[in-house]
């Protein structure tokens, strides 16, 4: 493949952007290449500026469940964007999409929508604050709650990614406030809890972690955490940016039936355009500002585009049977893959809940930061180049993801196991 137009339009993003690109991992620098610059996506492929075609496990990072450009989505934005783009006002898009996620998640009794995922852990974080009166966030390592200060502390995603360990610019006095403990490790979460000096508003968790790669929790993780909050009156947020609309219409809480206090939301909520939301008990969130005394706003919050992006991508989620077919379709291609490992004598550890998927290389099981870390990420950087370079367009990081949706056709994910399997044989 050639990518001549890719590498002359990052020599000139380089100019002008720190590092090229507005989102660090997208530079690349983990997987030892340049980035391609995409310039078009429909179904299940992208393509780059050089004209090249790959099929498409990013997804943008989770949004894109129905793949890209779906027409119904593409139709709700031409409708929309004919009558005016931003208000800075009450729209009746924002009570119809705010209607259908209180509808779907067993905690929302209301929701307020935001701009970004980032946005959204962020106020529920300073509403959990407001609401009980203490100042410690407890958060778990690997997991990614964007990047406000308070969560980059052990974060997963870019941060790891990139190996900085927190970031410069956050204060200590933030830190401080911020503890972070392994996933899947009861005892060291009830002994954290119970700890009465802490002063603990709240904990905030991915009820899967996508962003240290997939991790599932462990059978009565969950369950622990979520009766130890209550018992404690520490209010629990789920951080269900990925998996909202993702491993069930109702998210994770309906998937593994337990029901957080607050939740966060954005990526599939948004179809494609920047919108996070935050949304819970209405006895919590009704101390968010105008009504309560916890400030929150945004100019483009309600966006209608994004309103209307998101309504259309919902629509399409209801639709009988939708995740029992993602599923049967995750879980056939995880089962070639796994093959393909095995006959390899690669060392693979696949991890897979839903629609998401990572594949580690390494032998251990991974249940949480630390083994993850032992992951072979050389060895990954090799194998996304290679699958680059026969048209899979992989995360360029062992640390992520990779999507599922419902674009991809069964020939889309046989040539995903094909070039796998000669990935594989040249890796060694
Ligand atoms: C992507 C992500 C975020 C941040 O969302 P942005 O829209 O990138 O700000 C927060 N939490 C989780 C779990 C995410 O995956």
């Amino acid at each position: 493949m050639e990518y001549t137009v890719s590498k002359k339009l990052f020599t000139e993003a380089r100019k002008y952007i720190p590092g090229g690109v507005n989102s660090p991992v997208r530079a690349c620098k983990s997987v030892g290449c340049d980035p391609v610059f995409i310039t078009k996506a429909r179904g299940a492929s992208v393509f780059d500026a050089d004209g090249n075609e790959y099929v498409d496990f990013v997804c943008s990072w989770g949004p894109m469940i129905m793949g890209h450009a779906h027409p119904d989505i593409i139709a709700a934005l031409h409708g929309t964007a004919v009558n005016g783009t931003s208000f800075g006002a009450p729209t009746p898009t924002e009570i119809e999409l705010a209607t259908m996620v209180v509808e779907a998640l067993p905690s929302i009794e209301k929701v307020r929508f935001v701009s970004s995922g980032t946005e959204a852990t962020m106020s529920a974080v300073r509403l959990a604050r407001g609401y009980t009166g203490r100042n410690v966030v407890v958060k778990f390592d690997g997991c990614y709650h964007g990047h406000a200060d308070s969560f980059l502390v052990k974060a997963g995603s870019g941060v790891i990614t990139l190996g900085i360990p927190g970031s410069p610019g956050v204060p200590d006095d933030i830190v401080k406030n911020t503890i972070s403990i392994p996933y899947n490790n009861q005892e060291v979460l009830e002994k954290t809890l119970r700890d009465e000096e802490l002063d603990i508003a709240c904990v905030i968790i991915e009820p899967v972690a996508g962003n240290m790669g997939c991790v599932a929790p462990q059978p009565g993780f969950l369950e622990k955490l979520r009766s130890l909050t209550e018992e404690l009156g520490i209010v629990l947020i789920f951080d269900e940016v990925i998996t909202g609309f993702r491993l069930s219409y109702g998210g994770a809480q309906e998937y593994y039936n337990i029901i957080p206090d607050l939740t966060c939301l954005g990526k599939i909520i948004g179809g494609g355009l920047p919108v996070g939301a935050y949304g819970g008990k209405a006895e919590i969130m009704d101390n968010i500002a105008p009504d309560g005394p916890v400030y929150q706003a945004g100019t483009l919050s309600g966006n209608p585009l994004a309103m209307a992006a998101g309504i259309a991508a919902l629509k399409l989620l209801q639709r009988d049977g939708f995740y029992d077919e993602l599923e049967e379709k995750a879980g056939g291609f995880a089962e070639r893959l796994q093959n393909v490992a095995g006959a390899s004598g690669i060392p693979v550890q696949l991890n897979r809940v839903g629609s998401l998927m990572t594949s580690f290389f390494t032998s251990e099981q991974v249940t949480d930061f630390d083994s993850a870390m032992k992951a072979d990420t050389d060895m990954y950087a090799k194998h996304y180049r290679q699958m680059l370079s026969k048209g899979i367009y992989l995360a360029p990081s062992q640390f992520e993801v990779a999507f599922i949706s419902a674009a991809q056709s069964k020939n889309d994910l046989e040539k995903a196991v094909k070039m796998t399997e000669w990935s594989f044989k040249n890796l060694l």
